[in-house]
């Protein structure tokens, strides 16, 4: 693994809600002991159950959230701890894409003033340096720079997450964490969207944190992966092992869960997983899977397993994974024949040109379509 450009160490969240007039209040352990080690210039994904604090972790990492416990080191400096004035001006380097490209953007303020206004908050350049640079991104995003002078609603959905990823490219980010960025579109606009970002991540010399339920999405995307259940880490393995050879029970059971187009495990059901995600406000002792999980001893709910190493870069926290061994995973993308692969580029090619000819919402959905 490269040098990492950003760790946590024993990340914890915990939220305490009160319940009205005199009920006791409730501990909410969404991230509960998470360290882990980001690489330059790679793409991490975090999956898991709806839930399980991906979420809240991603928010952790740039401190849109405070931690209740433990540390985010970025540049050798722990951002957790950072006074507001330093933490303000470091984050031209860490930007978020939302997941929802309806809500996310302010309806009010035009595409133009949407995307200068990160530039204007970190005193970057003068206001013809920034109208010229709002032109460029909403270029190199596939938008026509003239689009500047509209307003988030006349758009599509593909081309406000499109509109988002320049906003938060506007500072020139190292790292950038997309929550979901793509699980709000319409199917015939992801791939455009997640091809958009593997390109922006090589132009400009990015790191991706992406969370993601989408596994096909993952498997597409990212070099490594963290399995997350009930707060904790649970697996982190290269994203091809993984899907090759998933090792905790749990990770076995998410990817088991994804219909496999393979004639020869026909009557052969899914590894399902059984019951529901325990709550986090009360996640069971020892081991937090072991409620669900087929292979759990006595050990398991009794002694909380740590992430172990697992070879070739793996890390695994159950107790038995030794003696348990791999899943059967999932079989390799099937390649596209030729003729399919030119289809697409023609579509590619076909959805970039309806990007930019500024069609109206209506408009632009049936050229997506
Ligand atoms: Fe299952 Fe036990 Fe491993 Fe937990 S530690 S995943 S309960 S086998």
């Amino acid at each position: 693994m490269s040098a990492p450009i950003m760790e946590a160490v024993g990340l914890r969240k915990h939220f305490v809600t009160r319940r009205p007039l005199f009920g006791a209040p409730t501990v909410v352990r969404a991230v509960d002991g998470i360290d882990l080690r980001i690489a330059q210039g790679e793409t991490f994904a975090i999956v898991g159950e709806s839930g399980c604090g991906k979420s809240t972790l991603a928010r952790l990492l740039i401190r849109l959230l405070d931690p209740t416990e433990g540390s985010v080191l970025y540049g050798g400096r722990d951002i957790a701890a950072l006074p507001r004035e330093e933490m303000r001006r470091l984050r031209s380097d860490l930007q978020f894409v939302f997941q929802d490209p309806f809500s996310s953007l302010n309806p009010r303020m035009t595409v133009g003033a949407l995307v200068e206004e990160p530039m204007r908050a970190h005193e970057i350049g003068d206001p013809a340096q920034r109208r010229a640079q709002v032109g460029r991104l909403l270029e190199r995003v596939g938008l026509r720079p003239d689009f500047a002078n509209r307003y988030p609603h006349e758009f599509s959905g593909g081309q406000r997450q499109r509109i988002g990823i320049a906003r938060a490219l506007a500072t020139g980010p190292k790292l950038l964490i997309g929550d979901e960025p793509v699980s709000a579109l319409d199917v015939s606009v992801q791939a455009q969207v997640i091809n958009l970002l593997e390109d922006l991540k090589e132009e400009f010399g990015l790191t991706l944190i992406v969370i993601a339920h989408d596994l096909a999405v993952v498997r597409h995307m990212s070099d490594r992966v963290g399995v997350m259940y009930l707060g904790e880490l649970v697996e982190v393995a290269e994203a091809e092992a993984l899907f090759e050879g998933p090792q905790h029970p749990y990770s076995r059971a998410l990817l088991g869960a994804i219909p496999a187009p393979d004639p020869s495990r026909r009557g052969q059901a899914p590894a399902a997983l059984t019951g529901d995600l325990p709550s986090p406000s009360a996640p069971p002792p020892g081991c937090r899977f072991h409620t669900r999980c087929p292979f759990a001893t006595d050990r398991c709910a009794a002694e909380r397993p740590v992430l172990r190493d697992a070879g070739r870069g793996r890390q695994v926290a159950c107790h038995h994974f030794e003696s348990i061994g791999a899943g059967p995973g999932l079989p390799p993308p099937p390649a596209r024949a030729p003729h399919v692969e030119r289809r697409f580029a023609l579509y590619r090619a076909r959805s970039a040109r309806a990007a930019t000819t500024g069609a109206t919402t209506r408009e632009t959905t049936q050229q997506e379509v």
